[in-house]
């Protein structure tokens, strides 16, 4: 089966907005087996959608469309389907009464103009979307399918797995696709492939390699014709590659780091305080994203001033032997603040990015991390922008952490 993905959107067009819709589907495709032959790219014009729908028609079976479904005047995707297969539209007052039930809960009444979102034609079927008012449509005619689901990436993308996804799988797939992901730190794209090259190049399980702002991700995906086969040959070369890059890999799938330092922290009933520099509390933000955190976060402190750096212990003598920026001082930092607050662990983070050479951004980031059994010191350099190079110190204390506290909970 050939697909082919239509993103509308003016927006797009104009560059306004990435289109990270098509990215998405575009890596959820090859796991059903459906190849994917063309992206488009359309604005908010009827006509020219219909011109897209039907040069769609002639050269694929499959035909994915997102954005458009919203209550303005501006979404066409409706209309311009209705036309294409020149049926007429109707109003389903069963969707009507959802979403008055939906602007309820709100508290709200529903504008007139979301009328329009529970339009149907004869063909289409309804994909329900839990999560606004832009339900999708499944038009099933002669061997061909469209599908068209909303914008907003999170909408999309819950209606894809929800729905979408399987009933693509139950009509046009023959085999069953596993994958699993495993998440590395600390290696660069070029070392984990060079290390895993026996497996990028197989074709059964297939490896793909993929740079993520939290490290280099592997993901392994099997075909088999049952679940248990293709799980085995997953699990299979899952379990040789976490042999030959042991530590460097600190989760799986949906694991976070900042979840599984949580998770480790709340078990053992430690806590943790954190003092920043220059990364303006990117760690801390990170570590607030778990809703248990207050369990184990205690404090986190952001400063961005040297002077500022002498109230937590840094003198004038370390920064002459070490410098500002330096394992010793961010160890400092990490010793200060655990006294201070009396925590399990104290963490010194100090990020600092400029042009290199090159007029590239280059960033170096010194993590000190305390615990009760010793003091550990990290320093790291990574291109990248500003933005970037903050969100990977965060990263990268949380993975020296992760690693300090597995070795901890292993010897006890
Ligand atoms: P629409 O359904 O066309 O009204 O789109 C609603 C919103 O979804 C847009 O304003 C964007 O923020 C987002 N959106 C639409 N299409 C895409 C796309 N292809 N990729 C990422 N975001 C999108
Ligand atoms: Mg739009």
């Amino acid at each position: 089966m050939k697909a082919e993905i239509i993103s509308i959107g003016t927006e797009l067009l104009l560059g306004e907005i990435t289109d990270t819709n098509a990215a998405y589907l575009a890596s959820q495709l090859p796991l059903l087996g459906i190849d994917l032959h063309f992206i488009s790219t359309v604005g908010d014009n009827k006509q020219r959608l219909i011109e897209t729908l039907n040069h769609a028609w002639q050269r694929s079976d499959i035909i994915i469309t997102t954005g458009g479904l919203g209550p303005t005047e501006d979404d066409i995707t409706r209309e311009a389907i209705a036309e294409f297969f020149q049926e007429p539209i109707t109003i389903d007052q069963s969707l009507v009464n959802q979403f008055k039930e939906l602007f309820k809960r709100f508290n709200m009444d529903m504008p007139e103009s979301n009328i329009k979102q529970a339009s149907i034609i004869p063909s289409a079927g309804v994909i329900a979307n839990p999560r606004g008012t832009a339900p999708g449509w499944w038009v099933e005619r002669a061997e061909h399918v469209i599908i068209a689901m909303p914008g907003p990436p999170g909408e999309m993308q819950q209606m894809w797995s929800n729905v979408v996804a399987p009933q693509l799988q139950k009509k046009y797939c023959d085999a069953i696709i596993y994958s699993k992901t495993l998440k590395t730190f600390s290696l660069s794209e070029a070392k984990v492939g060079e290390l895993t090259r026996t497996y990028l190049l197989a074709k059964n399980p297939t490896v793909g390699i993929y740079a993520k702002p939290d490290g280099i991700h592997l993901r392994i995906t099997a075909k088999a014709e049952t679940l248990g086969s293709a799980e085995e040959l997953v699990n299979k070369a899952a379990g040789e590659i976490h042999e030959i890059l042991g530590k460097y890999i600190w989760g799986s799938d949906s694991d976070t780091l900042e979840g599984i330092i949580a998770n480790l922290l709340i078990t053992n009933n430690m806590n943790l305080a954190v003092i920043e520099a220059g990364t303006g509390g990117i760690l801390a933000n990170t570590i607030t994203n778990i809703p248990e955190s207050s369990k184990f976060f205690r404090y986190g402190i952001v400063i961005n001033r040297d002077d500022l750096k002498r109230e937590y212990g840094i003198n004038d003598d370390i920064i002459e032997q070490y410098g500002m920026v330096s394992q010793e001082v961010a160890c400092k930092m990490a010793s200060a603040i655990k006294a201070k607050y009396e925590t399990s662990f104290g963490i010194g983070l100090i990020g600092v990015t400029e042009p290199d050479e090159l007029n590239n951004k280059l960033g170096t980031i010194v993590i000190g991390i305390e615990n009760n059994a010793g003091k550990h010191g990290f320093k790291k350099i990574y291109p990248g922008t500003r933005m970037q190079v903050k969100q990977r110190a965060a990263i990268a204390a949380l993975y020296e952490l992760k690693n300090i506290l597995t070795e901890e909970t292993k010897c006890t």
